[in-house]
């Protein structure tokens, strides 16, 4: 089997994630594509392989030569915001002219401007009625092929692990993978969208809970008595900066995110998540909206609104920090394949930032992937094929 056909084979296997993190897989559907993948993956010999109650795989193989055990880690579900049901591919070379999908939808580089650097290339897209699931089937596709490729070549390995997780477009997959059977010093997630780009840096993340207290009074008898929990938030959300909210930021910018707001007179909450690259100004970020709290506090006179913080994750860079090995080696494998290559931080977290944190400092590579979580969504294929070479260059003993 090809990379493509590998993937075909994924994606015809419907894993949507559920809505919620729970204490099982959240959609049963998923383990069937975890039993595929176990028969796969057992085909090879794995020195120890197991499965967890989320339908998590982890094979160890065992390697030649001076190198440290490494892990390659894609997941399985796909995003609940798109159907993966019944997915109907169709590839395409794209000449430069707007591709139809079909249900009315077209793929068009003014719209999609990462379709410019696709002339010429093979494009995987679907008719328009499903997400294509090659975030992350693709990853998964380019993982088995690198490995099967080597083994077909004769090729030494080096130790490797490879871990197939579930529930990562919940946010569930690392809480859920058994760290303490994990082997490896370190992994690559193959995860991103363009393979040209390599994630080392990933947003810190904090979530931010604001509840008010009120003092509810008829409003007809209101004057200078009454003090309304729902304004309160009102007035601390229109007192953050309006120039760091996602909408005005990019880059390396922070930014503050009102994700929920409701409330009454006398009670009102609101959920915000809190951005940064840097741990310090993420510090900065905590402490301007206690301030902002504090001075609402001050002028109504009492502990009106209350802020609870929770470490969500954090940049993955410093964890790498310590690794500079990791980053020299995967330079050597874009060269080695004169593939361009640029360092590119996400606005967003990974797998690996969860696990970095954890211990295994994970940076993450691109796919082929493009407009993911949604009907528009296409894999380039030969720069998925391009990342099976990066892929068992890495793999390398
Ligand atoms: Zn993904």
């Amino acid at each position: 089997m090809s990379v493509t056909e590998k993937f075909l084979r994924y994606v015809a296997v419907e894993t949507t994630a559920g809505e919620e993190k729970s204490d099982a897989v959240s959609n049963p559907k998923i383990l069937d594509l975890s039993e595929l993948l176990l028969q796969e993956l057992q085909a090879f010999h794995p020195s120890e392989i197991s499965f967890n109650r989320y339908g998590i795989l982890d094979a160890k193989f065992d390697g030649e030569g001076e190198k440290a055990r490494v892990a390659f880690l894609a997941h399985m579900d796909t995003s609940p915001q798109a159907s993966g049901k019944d997915v109907r591919v169709t590839r395409t070379v794209y000449e430069g002219k707007p591709i139809p999908l079909g249900n009315g939808l077209v793929l068009d580089a003014k719209e999609f401007p990462s379709l410019d650097h696709e002339v010429g290339h093979r494009i995987l897209h679907t008719d328009g009625r499903t997400l294509l699931g090659g975030d992350d089937k693709a990853g998964i596709a380019i993982v088995l092929e690198a490995f099967e490729e080597l083994r077909k070549e004769g090729a030494k390995t080096r130790p490797l692990e490879i871990l197939f997780t579930t529930d990562e477009e919940i946010g569930a997959d690392a809480g859920h993978i058994s760290l303490e059977n994990v082997d490896s010093t370190y992994g690559y997630t193959v995860d991103g969208g363009d393979a040209r780009a390599v994630s080392v840096e990933t947003f810190t993340a904090v979530g931010m809970k604001a509840e008010a207290k009120g003092k509810s009074i008829h409003p007809g008898y209101a004057k200078d008595r009454l003090v309304s929990a729902a304004n309160l938030l009102i007035r601390f959300q229109n007192d953050l900066p309006e120039a760091l909210r996602p909408e005005e930021t990019e880059g390396r910018e922070p930014f503050y995110h009102l994700c929920t707001i409701e409330g009454s007179e006398d009670h009102a909450k609101a959920d915000y998540i809190l951005r940064s690259f840097d741990e310090n100004e993420m510090k900065s970020l905590v402490g301007l909206a206690k301030l902002t709290a504090h001075r609402i506090n001050d002028h109504v006179g009492y502990e009106a609104i209350t802020l609870q913080f929770r470490d969500e994750y954090h940049n993955m860079k410093e964890a790498l920090e310590g690794h500079p090995e990791i980053l020299k080696e995967m330079e050597e494998a874009y060269r080695l394949l004169s593939l361009p290559m640029v360092y590119y931080p996400v606005r967003g977290g990974t797998t690996g930032s969860q696990l970095s944190f954890r211990g295994l400092p994970c940076p993450n590579l691109g796919t082929g992937d493009y407009n993911c979580h949604g009907r528009f969504e296409y894999v380039d294929e030969d720069e998925m094929e391009a990342m099976v070479g990066v892929v068992k260059a890495l793999m390398k003993a």
